[in-house]
């Protein structure tokens, strides 16, 4: 349940309802509101007299629903925008991660080039074998924060555990939640109480429901800054890496308030297939696109089969444009 306190409601006395019923206090547009599970299905007698207006719900999917806010959310990285009125569709490219400084300044500078604005790379590398590339770490970090600085770009970097949240936080504009750690609470938890702007990939074996109630964690501690990416989910198929679900995209759309950045790279796992991928996504509407690119596909560390090379992505970008126009978007 969520429960919408009178706008003259003081912090200290919401602070005491929100403990008398053990709920979640978040500051909302019109003033505090209280969220309790969605178990909860009528009004706590000591909440009657400082209640505007409570919302009951069939799950957990409560503030990040279209019950709650009926528009898609709008985060905001500074110059720019993502979702709510804006009709951007932002494209986040970059390597899938920073291998050096000739690597990253390649990449920044394509990105520059192309008037996109967020740049993509991963520091700490979430990889299946323990045998291969782990990212360049803090390395990799201090590099990114110098692409900002020097080619004015966003960037966006995984957490891929705890032993590194806070330098994540320290040095990325946007947080990214991977696939294989969507479920870590602390993660999410620190993620919730940074208030920085967070892009949640869904588990490969991840529930509609589950990827919400992930995204739930964030919201719940206060940061509405989320974004949902959808990366391919696990299918009987094994000639693509996974398959990407264009019907869960559908779904979020319809019931959720997050914009929704689609990853056709991770998906489909080969770069052949990902330019007609990102069409398709543009088609749908989407609020973003996670694209890999790199200057060297073939010596790529991470992910070679599926970074497409800097030709191929002018061309791509180049043949988004007409078809973010034809539904109303632009893409930045
Ligand atoms: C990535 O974006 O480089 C990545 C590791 O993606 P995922 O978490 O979707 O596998
Ligand atoms: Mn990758």
């Amino acid at each position: 349940m969520i429960v919408f306190l009178k706008s003259d409601t003081s912090h200290q006395r919401a602070q005491e309802l929100a403990s008398s019923a053990e709920a979640f206090l978040i500051s909302g547009p019109d003033g505090f509101v209280l969220i309790n599970s969605s178990s909860v299905k009528t009004l706590a007698p000591q909440l009657e007299a400082h209640t505007r207006d409570f919302i009951v719900f069939a799950d957990d999917l409560q503030l990040g629903s279209k019950k709650y806010q009926s528009q898609t959310r709008e985060i905001s990285f500074g110059s720019f925008s993502i979702g709510g009125n804006t009709g951007n569709t932002v494209v986040m490219s970059g390597p899938c991660s920073v291998e050096s400084k000739a690597q990253i300044e390649s990449s920044a500078g394509l990105v520059q080039e192309l008037g996109l604005k967020v740049l993509r790379a991963g520091a700490f590398k979430p990889r299946t074998s323990p045998y291969t590339f782990q990212g360049l770490g803090t390395e990799g970090l201090a590099l990114l924060s110098e692409m900002r600085e020097r080619f004015g770009l966003t960037i966006i970097s995984e957490i891929r555990d705890g032993s590194h949240v806070a330098d994540v936080i320290a040095h990325a504009d946007i947080l990214q939640i991977g696939a294989k750690s969507m479920y870590d609470h602390a993660i999410l938890k620190a993620c919730g109480k940074s208030g920085k702007p967070v892009l949640i990939k869904r588990g490969f074996g991840t529930t509609l429901q589950e990827f919400v109630q992930a995204a739930e964690f964030v919201l719940s501690l206060g940061n509405p800054n989320v974004m949902l990416c959808e990366r391919g989910i696990r299918s009987f198929e094994t000639k693509t890496r996974f398959t990407l679900d264009l019907c869960g995209v559908a779904w979020l759309k319809e019931h959720t308030n997050f914009p929704i950045v689609l990853d056709p790279s991770h998906a489909m796992g080969y770069a052949y297939g990902v330019p007609d991928l990102a069409r398709a996504c543009v088609a749908m509407g989407v609020d973003g696109l996670l694209i890999e690119v790199h200057p060297e596909p073939g010596k790529a560390l991470s992910d070679a089969s599926q970074q497409l090379n800097h030709s191929e992505f002018r061309q791509l970008i180049a043949s988004l444009h007409p078809i973010a126009t034809a539904v109303g978007k632009r893409i930045c």
